[in-house]
């Protein structure tokens, strides 16, 4: 029988509790899988100092996945969130980055129409934010980039986030490990 897959939703530096609530409640809501829980960690972590790359005035990534595969342990996984615009070295910004079997996080920064100069609206941010989640959460449980009509569609602006579903093909629901 499978075990319980545990998701621990973790907020960065000041992101705001009612954003983490409601993301644990959507993802609850739409994870396609029958055991699964997801709790909201108390207290925010401090950003990591050393993730600020001054050069780019951005975030890197590896920092955040190293605290949060701290509080991950067997069957339990970390899932970060941070206001901060996060980037790997070889792209010039992603979403969010997930480690297969273990934690990701994921930026709300560039899913903000603020960003782009537009007036701030919640109910898209809302979904976007549930898409990057469950897309980082599928590759922690194994998936990986998907060209059906699919949240594992791989995204590198808004527009193709907000093009593709916030679930899963058919394909890639038959291949997480339940
Ligand atoms: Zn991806
Ligand atoms: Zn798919």
């Amino acid at each position: 029988m499978a075990n319980t897959k545990e998701i621990l939703l973790i907020g960065f530096g000041d992101l705001a509790k009612e954003v983490l609530c409601q993301l644990s409640h959507d993802i609850q809501e739409n994870l396609p899988i029958r055991r699964s829980r997801v709790n909201v960690k108390q207290e925010n972590l401090e950003i990591p100092s050393s993730a600020f790359d001054s050069s780019r005035q951005q975030y890197s990534t590896n920092a955040f996945l190293s605290m949060l595969h701290d509080q991950s342990y067997k069957k339990k996984h970390a899932l970060g969130v941070v206001a901060k615009d996060l980037f790997v070295p070889s792209l010039n910004f992603v979403f969010g980055v997930a480690q297969r079997g273990g934690s990701a996080v994921i930026s709300t920064v560039r899913l903000e129409p603020q960003f782009y100069g537009k007036s701030p609206d919640k109910e898209p941010f809302r979904v976007r934010l549930l898409k990057e989640a469950i897309h980082e959460l599928g590759h922690v449980f194994g998936l990986s980039h998907c060209d059906n009509f699919c949240v594992m569609r791989f995204s590198n602006s808004l527009p193709e986030t907000d093009a593709k579903p916030p679930t899963f093909c058919q394909d890639c629901q038959s291949k997480i490990i339940d």
